[in-house]
């Protein structure tokens, strides 16, 4: 209960010391459970507003974190920093994601359980950079050999790696993750962290051919393009200027200010090494980073028949050598489709629209491959090998990308905001009730919280035969005049009547007019968004051309890591340290944004009901008794009997009433924070 008080501010008041109700007024409270106003919305925003405006970014709800992005360089992140969260119980400091951190880490190493940090919130929100300042704090303050410094080298060098070939420019984040990542590290008995394995889910491959208004392709073409050699780009046979690229032209975004390419180039070089790639390694990716450009580059024409033929011959010549493929084969898989007939397999041409779309599906296939070639290269290096020490324990990391709503949203958004969806789940499960199993435990009564379950959402996009992604299934592997539109319709018919889903046909006039007629809207828990199912049903054909040009053994290699795993639960420890990250646009702390982004997300919904539930201010009895004993003469110098009965007659001497606290079996259960400041404050005069 201590950090009710500990907080430590920066006071520029001359030194002179606040009085604990001063200091509330100005910096509201570091844990939105002792808001006195507990029950009401704008209190916790008018709480998240005094502390942002003190640089005070973090804030808990109970064990939770809640986090707003600065967009500015705040010295809270410092080597003393991390001195002064290390070994500290999380309640004795001020609210930090090092305290999280290190309250994961003491976790693991007293209770020898595996532990989980979820990182979520929307785009922007700061999630990635809180998972790269939780791998800073392990790298700094755990024990280290120099056997352990390489791991914690190469753990920190996977960041840049992955960001290139993951992370791209889009309209809310100038860094924004483009795939999910879960990250285990691994720690060996005496807690010095020893390995590392990384699990990536559904990198967003559309990107590499297609990008919206204002956003980049993924940041390594920029940076090879920017970057790279004058012997190496000769060699790819690229020329160093974006605007050549059809694949990097879309977004009419080259340059980015906050964004130095040429320098994270080198940075990227350097981090490659690191993690151990040869130079004939690197050489051998950038040749399938520059295909990838080249692909972008080809011309169809139509011969007399409409079927599509290349025109030149230039990219062709420069792809066979970099892809190391006969330009024969790569030709006809560019330009014809294998069809069955009767039995036999017949090369069928493509016209000029479905040779582009094999083209665009081919260079996806490519790079989408690479980049878990990438990350199992990745894992390699950080591989734990010794089989003498089998009793290592991990904590978990996961950043998976946030929510997103676009004005074109496609199946990509439909994923990454399903897989929201669930994270959602896994925090009620994980906040709410944990946190009514613990009354339970304590014997004591409690009312139930009334919050929204967005399991029904859940339900509704993966329940077997009737979800959206049967059905989606379902129209993909349907013969026949199976279309997007038919998937359309078929959701009209099985989901039309669900609360959270709605049409351009169902619509009321209102929805209607904001809606089009390819467009299914989802009513997520944190907001409306209408999805695009043009070209869902054409996904298949990927797999067509895929096994045309790669090697079908190495397509049912088991080993791979499979994008179906974004179902993160199964990896959550029973014992995991959820952080929420709220967005805040470029420092800007207006109510009106904050209640925007906050209703929009219902994240400020979730988390009053959490801060309802979490309201009780709980205090363990003997630390209840010890701290205020001189405030009651029975109790003072010390209380003789047992405890329970010693905290009875303390609280009762103090004046609460009955319906303020409840007395569990260990803890003692205050209903409103200002009860115990009340206390407080008379133990300080
Ligand atoms: P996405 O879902 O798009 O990947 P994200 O939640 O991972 O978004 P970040 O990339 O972590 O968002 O943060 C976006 C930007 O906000 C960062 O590039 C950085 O400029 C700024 N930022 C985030 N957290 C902090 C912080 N703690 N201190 C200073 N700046 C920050
Ligand atoms: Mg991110």
């Amino acid at each position: 209960y201590s950090r009710l008080f500990t907080e430590v501010v920066p006071n520029d008041r001359g030194g002179m010391m606040e009085s604990a109700l001063t200091a509330r007024d100005r910096v509201g409270v570091q844990d939105f459970v002792l808001l006195e106003n507990y029950t009401s919305e704008a209190a916790f925003i008018e709480n998240l507003r005094k502390r942002f405006k003190e640089n005070l970014i973090y804030t808990y709800i109970s064990s939770v974190l809640v986090s707003v992005n600065p967009y500015k360089d705040l010295e809270i992140y410092t080597k003393n920093h991390m001195e002064r969260y290390r070994g500290v119980n999380f309640y004795e400091v001020s609210p930090h994601i090092y305290a999280t951190s290190d309250n994961s880490y003491r976790s693991m190493r007293t209770e020898r359980r595996d532990q989980c940090i979820l990182i979520s919130g929307e785009s922007g929100a700061g999630k990635t950079e809180a998972s790269k300042k939780i791998l800073q704090y392990y790298a700094v303050t755990c024990p280290a050999s120099d056997q352990v410094q390489t791991v914690k080298d190469r753990l920190l060098q996977s960041n840049p790696v992955l960001e290139a070939f993951g992370n791209a420019k889009t309209l809310r984040n100038d860094n924004s993750s483009r795939f999910g990542k879960y990250m285990d590290i691994q720690f060996d008995f005496k807690g010095a962290p020893v390995g590392g394995h990384i699990i990536n889910y559904l990198l967003e491959k559309s990107r590499v051919v297609h990008q919206n208004h204002g956003e980049r392709n993924f940041h390594i073409f920029y940076q090879l393009i920017e970057g790279g050699e004058e012997d190496l780009l000769r060699r790819l046979g690229l020329e160093r200027n974006p605007q050549h690229y059809q694949y990097l032209v879309k977004g009419n975004c080259p340059k980015v200010s906050s964004i130095n390419d040429r320098s994270d180039w080198k940075q990227v070089r350097k981090a490659l090494t690191v993690i151990g790639f040869s130079e004939d390694e690197v050489e051998e990716l950038m040749n399938i980073i520059s295909s990838v450009l080249h692909l972008g580059n080809m011309q169809y024409g139509g011969d007399d028949g409409g079927s599509a033929c290349i025109t030149s011959d230039t990219q062709i010549k420069y792809l066979s050598r970099l892809l190391g493929v006969s330009g024969t084969v790569l030709t006809e898989a560019l330009t014809h489709r294998k069809i069955i007939a009767k039995g036999e397999e017949l090369m069928s041409p493509l016209n000029i629209e479905q040779a582009s779309a094999a083209r665009d599906a081919l260079s996806k296939a490519v790079y989408g491959r690479t980049f878990t070639w990438l990350v199992n290269k990745i894992n390699g290096s950080l591989a734990y090998t010794d089989e003498s020490n089998k009793n290592s324990s991990v904590i978990g990391l996961l950043d998976i990308y946030g929510f997103e709503v676009f004005q074109y949203n496609s199946f990509e958004q439909f994923c990454i905001n399903y897989c929201n969806e669930k994270l959602q789940q896994l925090f009620i499960e994980l906040t709410l009730k944990s946190e009514q199993e613990e009354y339970e435990a304590e014997g004591i009564t409690w009312e139930p919280v009334q919050y929204f379950n967005n399991k029904i959402i859940c339900d509704l996009v993966e329940e077997k035969f009737k979800g959206i992604i049967s059905i989606l299934d379902e129209e993909c592997l349907r013969p026949g005049d199976a279309s997007d539109i038919t998937f359309l319709e078929k959701l009209e018919d099985t989901v039309g009547s669900h609360p959270h889903f709605v049409t351009h046909k169902l619509a009321d006039t209102k929805t209607r007019k904001l809606m089009g007629r390819e467009e299914f809207r989802l009513l997520h828990y944190a907001g409306d968004v209408n999805y695009n199912v043009n070209g869902e049903v054409m996904c298949m054909s990927e797999n067509k051309i895929l096994t045309q040009c790669f090697d079908r053994e190495e397509l049912t290699d088991k080993k791979r890591p499979d994008t179906v795993r974004c179902v993160v639960l199964s990896h959550v420890s029973p014992l995991p340290n959820p952080t929420i990250v709220v967005p805040c646009a470029k420092a800007e702390f207006t109510k009106l944004h904050v209640t925007k982004i906050l209703d929009y997300s219902e994240l400020l919904h979730f988390n009053c009901s959490q801060v309802k539930l979490c309201v009780c201010v709980c205090v363990f009895v003997c630390a209840l008794v010890f701290r205020y004993k001189s405030l009651c003469p029975d109790t003072w110098p010390n209380w003789q009997g047992k405890l329970p009965e010693g905290v009875s007659t303390l609280v009762k001497h103090l004046g609460y009433k009955p319906e303020e606290y409840k007395m569990g079996r260990s803890k003692i259960f205050i209903r409103f924070p200002k009860t115990l400041f009340a206390t407080e404050d008379a133990l300080e005069t």
